[in-house]
């Protein structure tokens, strides 16, 4: 099975910038309705810094997500910034220091990075964060991964419960973030960052694919 290599993670990095660019108005748009109307442009304005960033490429890839981690936390502000940094940057020490990850060390970075969102954000599955679509994502990589599939299998699984964990915030009052101010206004509204996290596990099940 094709392990995952810097090239593969930084087609990882410009497909899911180029798919935040692409959905920039629905995200800020999401965000207008429970929150400052800020998500989009904060995503896009930090994952463009991260594709610029990519020129002077990182040599392995604890590299690329420390190097992904800084520049989002510098860049994008925000509850977002932080968050999606701390993602990355707790991505790096999982690796190893490998040159390509095998595909149980990428699911095993990838959950590494969801700890820190949690650690740092204190948000549990239920609240309206990204974390309730990362959160089922990641188990279901690692179960496909557990049952033998391969990664473009396992993540494309990722995918579909990140996009139905995305849609399972709708009705929830958020508990967590700007959104909580609003109480129980708060449902009925898709929640922005679940929405760009679907799209960030979308985009490596295309990385990972082509
Ligand atoms: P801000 O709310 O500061 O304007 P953004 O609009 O960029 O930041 O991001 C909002 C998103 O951040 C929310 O939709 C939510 O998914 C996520 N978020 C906010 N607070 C938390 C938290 N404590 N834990 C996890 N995610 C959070
Ligand atoms: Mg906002
Ligand atoms: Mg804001």
């Amino acid at each position: 099975m094709a392990d995952v290599d810097t090239d593969t993670l930084q087609r990882w990095l410009r497909v899911f910038a180029a798919s935040v660019a692409e959905h920039k108005d629905e995200l800020t748009a999401l965000d207008a309705a429970i929150g400052d109307a800020d998500h989009g442009a904060n995503m896009d304005r930090g994952m463009q810094a991260v594709v610029d960033g990519l020129a002077a490429t990182p040599a392995d890839p604890a590299a690329l997500f420390k190097q992904t981690g800084m520049t989002l936390v510098k860049s994008v502000g925000g509850a977002s910034g932080p968050l999606y940094g701390t993602l990355f940057l707790r991505m790096a020490p999982a690796t190893g220091g490998a040159a390509s990850l095998d595909p149980e060390t990428f699911a095993k970075a990838l959950r590494a990075g969801l700890e820190g969102v949690v650690a740092r954000g204190k948000a549990e599955v239920g609240e309206k964060t990204m974390v309730d679509a990362l959160t089922p994502a990641l188990d279901a990589l690692d179960a496909a991964l557990g049952s033998g599939q391969s990664l473009a299998d396992a993540l494309r699984a990722a995918s579909a419960a990140a996009d139905e964990g995305r849609d399972g915030t709708t009705p929830i009052v958020a508990r967590k973030g700007r959104a909580s101010y609003l109480g129980e206004r708060s449902a009925g509204h898709q929640d922005p960052g679940a929405t760009s996290a679907a799209l960030l596990v979308a985009a490596a099940a295309t990385a990972v694919a082509e």
